[in-house]
């Protein structure tokens, strides 16, 4: 997630300029002019520039700043408490840390108007070595507030020690108003009146209810733990297993603790709170025997075991174009989500209402898309891409989304043959803005464009078709699961391993697709049986080979931006690019 641009209501902006002002011929005039010069340049067309104005605070959410370059995370302890008629939580974080070079100032991100009460470096019978977690006492450290980022003054730690770190917090977090696009806690009741809770926060990030370094590039390297503490009416699902219950009869309520052994995303450790019910099933996998949990609402409960069944064979097409999913020791969750969904790893979002479908339409317009369920594929692909194989800044986002759109392609290849899975990613080229880059600005919190979806998975088939051997292309998406598994990369680190493994150059493609809007051109021009074609808006350079048909001939060019002659074979005077290549075919004459 998150597809927003689909629910947008589309805004056209107007603004009255200096060329509406003159007279309308001159602006004609001036238009095409400008017009001439843009098509001149057209093929060194460079990446758009953002407009965004970043402040302060941005680049201390988006950066590795000196306060947060000393220490490495190795664990979140999290409890956390909420009050449903207050909309008010309370809680600590745990933050076992290892000291990876001198520091004397600790960033802790925290939004407002989240208050940090408290916080403390816990002392251990060891000396802090780590070896032990006997507490011995707390040093409580001073802390100033900069917006959303508190430092905290701490005294000169070893190098290569472990840490802990707790954090105590209180307040009335952001609240969710249309999640999972805005983000913040959300507050809601079940058709049935009962109290549902959840949280949603990708992008806007998991500071907005928990205490954290929050930048994508450093997960927590041995897990978390999520303990939340409910009335006893009300049941309390998070990632992982389930290590303890505990019951507090003195005031009705009740303790759950789950806990993720594996690297975890923060904006995917989240509570699911309400009247939930559950089912188990094992599944047969690569490496064994895969437990899956189900969680549904009560009353939903034959509907969600009816439409869920659609798991297990996601599973069996992910597993053989990705690889073994990548967390066998936390299970399989899906989890009914009071919003459409969400990849929060070991206990994915659901919400798409037991439909097939995005909330019940095909995406593609092919048909096809209406086959499945959107929100079972896609936020389970994300399991592979997104929380085993995470982008260090979210600028580069497209690693998650771009592969788990193309995750939507393969599943509906496996389920219903190539053709259908062709048809329906090339029928998603609809939903292509070329608004924004794909990739976006680094070291500030920004995603680039939401073509990244389905541009981005229109990139990753045209790539495909380039290669021309599944088999290869299979085991590049199984090798980079294997070799970035349960880590953070860069989008040029998938870039450079996708050409070294194909054995062909695509920095151009990738740089074509990724950091520009431009989508290729390919001009041509028939006369007699001479076939001329070369390509426009594009990068300096660009070039990649295209297979086309002429009359009943199908054949591969290698066109650039230099017109190439090709006698003998056009003479019937058709034309045409194989459709799974994201470019676009141009008639021109007089060539
Ligand atoms: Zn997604």
């Amino acid at each position: 997630m998150k597809i927003s641009k689909l629910n947008h209501t589309i805004v056209i902006y107007t603004k009255q300029t200096n060329m509406q002002r003159l007279p309308r011929t001159l602006s004609f005039l001036i238009f095409h002019f400008l017009f001439l010069i843009f098509i001149a340049s057209s093929c060194a067309a460079q990446p758009l520039s953002s407009k965004k104005q970043f402040t302060r605070q941005d680049t201390l959410r988006g950066t590795i700043t000196p306060e947060r370059a000393w220490w490495d995370v190795l664990r979140y302890d999290l409890q956390v408490t909420p009050d449903y008629t207050t909309k008010t939580i309370r809680g600590t974080n745990r933050l076992t840390i290892r000291v990876v070079k001198p520091g004397s100032k600790m960033q802790i991100d925290l939004q407002e108007p989240l208050i940090i009460d408290n916080i403390s470096l816990i002392k251990t019978a060891t000396g802090n070595t780590g070896s032990s977690t006997a507490e011995t006492g707390k040093t409580t450290l001073l802390f100033e507030r900069d917006g959303n980022a508190w430092f905290a003054t701490v005294p000169s730690l070893p190098v290569n020690s472990i840490q802990s770190i707790e954090v105590s917090y209180h307040g009335k977090p952001r609240e969710a108003i249309r999640p999972p696009w805005d983000g913040g806690w959300i507050w809601t009741k079940d058709k049935k009146g009962r109290p549902w809770m959840s949280v949603a926060c990708q992008g806007l990030g998991a500071s907005v209810w928990y205490p954290c370094k929050d930048h994508q590039s450093d997960e927590p390297d041995s897990g978390a733990s999520l303990s939340i503490t409910v009335p006893d009416t009300l049941m309390a699902v998070a990632n992982g297993r389930l290590a303890n219950k505990q019951l507090h009869s003195d005031n009705s309520t009740a303790t759950y603790t789950w806990q993720v052994k594996n690297p975890i995303n923060n904006y995917n450790i989240i509570p699911y709170i309400g009247k939930y019910v559950t089912w188990h099933e094992d599944f047969a996998g690569e490496n064994g025997k895969l437990d899956c949990d189900y969680w549904a609402l009560d009353y939903d409960l034959d509907k969600a075991k009816n439409q869920f069944k659609q798991v297990p064979l996601m599973l069996k097409c992910f597993e053989y174009w990705f690889g073994p999913y990548p967390f066998y020791e936390d299970g399989y969750k899906l989890v009914e989500a009071p919003h459409l969904g969400m990849e929060h790893q070991s206990a994915v979002a659901y919400g798409n209402g037991f439909q097939n479908g995005y909330l019940g339409r095909d995406l593609s317009g092919t048909g096809w898309g209406n086959k499945w369920d959107f929100i079972i594929v896609h936020e389970s692909g994300h399991e592979w891409f997104a929380n085993s194989i995470t982008t260090n800044d979210i600028a580069d986002m497209w690693v998650h989304e771009g592969f788990t759109n193309y995750s939507e392609t393969l599943f509906t290849t496996c389920q219903y043959g190539v053709e259908a899975g062709n048809a329906y990613c090339v029928g998603a080229r609809q939903l292509t803005q070329n608004d924004t880059p794909i990739i976006g600005a680094y070291g500030v919190n920004q995603e680039g464009s939401s073509d990244m979806y389905y541009k981005g998975g229109n990139l990753l088939h045209t790539i495909r078709q380039i290669i021309n051997n599944d088999s290869t292309f299979r085991n590049i998406l199984r090798g980079l699961n294997k070799t970035y598994y349960h880590k953070t990369v860069t989008s040029k680190e998938v870039e450079d391993y996708i050409s070294r493994q194909s054995g062909i150059d695509f920095s151009k493609v990738f740089d074509q697709y990724l950091r520009t809007t431009h989508i290729p051109v390919l001009e041509y021009s028939i006369k007699g049986n001479e076939l001329k074609f070369r390509f426009t808006n594009c990068l300096k350079g660009f070039t990649m080979p295209v297979k086309i048909k002429t009359g009943s001939e199908e054949k591969w060019v290698r066109p650039t931006e230099e017109w190439t002659t090709i006698s003998g074979s056009a003479n019937t005077g058709t034309f045409s690019v194989d459709r799974n290549f994201f470019i676009t075919a141009k008639k021109v004459n007089g060539q």
